[in-house]
């Protein structure tokens, strides 16, 4: 689960890290205000779920600006904010229709003399989070990481004892902090690391931390990301989802309990396991086809779930074809059958559909389905399945 950079700059403050001051607001008028109590210079920052904000461009506006924009003058604000409001963001990480912006930030502008990158990731080689930190922060952390990777410093950190003072301080001295800027840089990096272990992020990162010139140290953009496995553990973090910046469908999904995933494709997918999901997706795609989702229903499915999770697929107009592969294990194939024959007596599916059950009580699974009446064309094995469905999404 993603926030915003205005919730990630909150956390991280109720951890101990100094961020600029700012308000966030939902008009043009209020954008206004907030100027006039911040007083002063300001950054309007469009918030939305992807990064690069800075370097995007608003789509058909014209504006040569993008979702991070200084302003000196009180008479700029409302004319830039209605961009911001009107026309979708689009940067590297949106695709090409952006994304529709419906808070700013208004944030006290900084002078910077440094851009310094920092971010927390769970490090899978060595199986622990570690710290990476890179001198040159900034947009362009990215191509740093590409090209020179070996300026990227790394610090393992235990989840028991979370980052260690000497650790923080090692490595402030490693990014060329001097002064009371170290004590500054250290305690930001004791927040990130408090608020990665103790909210179960999967990244927490800081890009820039900046320093002033006159030496103060400020997280000036923020990003969480929460491990969605361990959001039953905070109810607090999950108060924070903005529901508009997600997948409508990829969010009911999660709500009836299935693990949806949108694709580009034609053909829906609805698969127990996410094994045999993904299997599922390289065999349509080796027999020339392109699947429109990846969804796994999981071991347990009933009724009710895959009626939602056929509605879901259905309600994609790129969906041309549906391939049902179900492996019965802990789920038997004749309650699965069960179940897609009265989800598509509620649905009634306008698009062909193939269907290929194996394992535990296959053969009343399939006597149930051929009994049905439905129009179903059923499949011997995933080669069978895989070769039907692309021939019926074409
Ligand atoms: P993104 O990473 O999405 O592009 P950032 O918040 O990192 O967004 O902003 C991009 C750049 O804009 C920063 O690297 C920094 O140079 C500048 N910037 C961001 N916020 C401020 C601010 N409050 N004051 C001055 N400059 C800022
Ligand atoms: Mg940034």
């Amino acid at each position: 689960m993603k926030i915003h950079e205005f919730q990630a700059k909150e956390l991280l403050a109720a951890a101990g890290a100094s961020v600029p001051r700012g308000l966030v607001v939902s008009s043009a008028a209020d954008a206004l205000s907030a100027f006039d109590k911040l007083g002063g210079p300001v950054v309007l920052k469009a918030q939305v779920h992807a990064g690069g904000r800075g370097k995007g461009r608003f789509k058909d506006s014209g504006a040569d600006f993008g979702g991070v924009k200084f302003i000196k003058n009180r008479e700029d604000v409302g004319k830039v904010a209605d961009v911001m409001f009107k026309f979708p963001l689009v940067t590297k990480q949106t695709g090409a229709d952006g994304q529709k912006v419906s808070k700013i930030l208004v944030q006290e502008a900084a002078d910077i003399a440094r851009e310094i990158y920092i971010g927390m990731v769970l490090d899978r080689t060595i199986g622990m989070p570690i710290l990476m930190a890179c001198a040159e922060g900034g947009v362009e952390i990215e191509e740093v990481a590409a090209k020179t990777p070996e300026k990227i410093l790394k610090v393992p950190v235990s989840p028991e004892t979370g980052l260690l003072a000497f650790q923080a301080r090692r490595l402030a001295f490693e990014l060329g902090f001097t002064g009371e800027q170290v004590g500054q840089a250290e305690k930001i990096m004791m927040a990130l690391s408090k608020v990665f272990l103790e909210k179960d992020c999967s990244l927490a990162e800081i890009n820039p931390l900046v320093v002033s010139p006159k030496g103060e140290v400020i997280v000036l953009d923020a990003k969480i990301t929460f491990d969605d496995n361990a959001l039953f553990r905070h109810p607090d973090v999950e108060k924070l989802l903005d529901e508009s910046e997600e997948n409508p469908a990829e969010l009911r999904a999660a709500r009836a309990g299935l693990s949806f995933i949108s694709l580009n494709g034609n053909i829906g997918c609805l698969v127990n396991g996410a094994g045999l999901a993904m299997s599922t997706m390289d065999i349509i795609k080796y027999h020339g086809g392109e699947p429109a989702n990846f969804l796994d229903v999981g071991g347990g499915a009933n009724k009710d779930q895959v009626t939602e999770a056929l509605r879901i697929l259905l309600g994609d107009p790129n969906v041309k074809a549906v391939l049902i592969n179900i492996f019965g294990g802990i789920m038997k194939c004749d309650t699965i059958a069960n179940a897609v024959v009265a989800a598509f007596k509620e649905v009634q599916p306008k698009v062909p559909f193939v269907v290929r059950l194996e394992g535990t009580n296959v053969g009343e699974g399939r006597r149930i389905l051929q009994e049905s009446g439905l129009n179903l064309a059923t499949a011997t094995d995933l080669t069978d399945a895989a070769k039907k469905v692309v021939a019926a999404a074409k």
